[in-house]
């Protein structure tokens, strides 16, 4: 099997299996409980926060563990919309986030009064920070934008932004960074950020594990009330295993970095320079800025579901546009807002390699390709 499509998720690494199985075998307390199991659960946590903390180069207070991307966006843009809502009701995002950022925006802006400007991307996928600066009013309260876009792999100049926002104390910046995380280098402090979303499935931990950084004293609101776990940010009974092994799989995405960055970089360049070679294949991930994981490519004329279930039968596993919008019928958002004609757009397959993958790993993709978009042109007349 080639699995091509680590970004919609990855395989858990074992040693975050064993990680968390132990913790939730043997550290079964309830963090909150009194006793002798639930302050050995708490120190646990309290450890893996710190060593997340530690990673991220920020302080353990800042780190809220989440059930995941999804929830850490909904909690960051609407957290920190509604607790500065007496400040200003002007928002402002980008035309290529994920739907767990873009949902959350329509959805302030539809049902609770916030105003909200989408900032558009070049031919590459790249947002502008002068577009950014130029959007900011007297009353813009936030600022969200995505670090690596999860379609097409475009890095946006997140410190750049950054640097403008800090002259706009009112402003909460916010960084969607789950495609970036062990890929593309950010340092959180430096890019002026007040909220970092993360997701562990994403590097080689489980599903329905995530981290959300909170600088220290942004204004956020909770979503979820409770018994005021996480700062009384996040209540509900933690996830001790699940947030122990996210921090064991973020220091393996973090061991070797350089290393393991150069790899993928060569197996990505392989891969361009191969189906280049292809007749009728186009390459929409850009030449520059993007990340080393991530290669979105065309094919006009053929559906990309259709190639999907081709590669499928030779036990290659790609994906259409992102697993979160594959299943929503049409064409790619993303494409679209780069000023791609639907034949590229409804055409758009997206590779996505995982951390150790090496040319030798990814070359059967390459074998079979041509031979399967042949059989597929053939069947359609093309
Ligand atoms: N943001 C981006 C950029 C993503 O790629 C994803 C996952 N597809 C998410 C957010 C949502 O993450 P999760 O699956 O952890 O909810």
């Amino acid at each position: 099997m080639l699995y091509l499509d680590n970004s919609a998720t990855t395989k858990p690494y074992p040693d975050v299996l064993d990680t968390y199985r132990q913790v939730a075998e043997k550290f079964f307390g309830n963090p909150s409980s009194l006793h002798h199991l639930g302050v050995q659960a708490e120190r646990l946590l309290t450890k893996a926060r710190e060593q997340v903390a530690d990673l991220l180069g920020v302080s353990g207070q800042e780190i809220i563990f989440t059930s995941g991307a999804t929830e850490g966006n909904n909690l960051a843009i609407k957290g920190a919309a509604f607790a500065q809502r007496h400040k200003g009701k002007h928002l402002i995002t980008t035309v290529i986030e994920h739907p767990s950022v873009s949902e959350a925006f329509e959805q302030l802006e539809k049902e609770f009064g916030f105003e909200v400007t989408w900032i558009p991307v070049n031919e590459n996928g790249i947002v502008s920070p002068t577009d950014i600066q130029k959007a900011v009013r007297n009353d813009t309260i936030l600022v969200s934008v995505m670090h690596v876009n999860n379609e097409i792999g475009a890095i946006q100049p997140i410190e750049e932004i950054g640097e403008i926002l800090k002259n706009y104390p009112n402003i909460v910046y916010h960084v969607d960074h789950v495609q970036g995380v062990g890929k593309v280098p950010l340092n959180i402090k430096k890019a002026g950020i007040d909220l970092c979303t993360i997701s562990g499935h994403k590097f080689h931990a489980l599903n329905g594990t995530g981290v959300l950084y909170i600088r220290k004293n942004t204004p956020i609101l909770t979503l979820l009330s409770g018994g005021g776990q996480e700062a009384s940010i996040r209540s509900g009974t933690e996830n001790l295993a699940g947030n122990v092994s996210l921090a064991k799989g973020l220091r393996l995405a973090f061991n070797d970095y350089e290393e393991k960055i150069d790899r993928l970089i060569n197996t990505k360049n392989y891969l361009i320079n191969e189906l280049e070679k292809i007749d009728g294949i186009i390459i929409n991930t850009p030449k520059e800025s993007s990340a080393p994981h991530i290669i979105n490519f065309s094919v006009p004329g053929i559906k990309a579901e259709v190639l999907v279930h081709m590669l499928e039968e030779e036990n290659i596993y790609v994906s259409t546009t992102s697993a979160c919008s594959s299943r929503k019928k049409g064409e790619s958002k993303v494409l679209k807002s780069m000023g791609k004609k639907s034949s590229i757009t409804e055409s758009a397959i997206r590779i996505s390699l995982s951390i150790g993958q090496t040319i030798d790993d990814v070359k059967p993709l390459i074998d079979v390709l041509p031979s399967s978009i042949q059989k597929l042109k053939n069947i359609m007349g093309l």
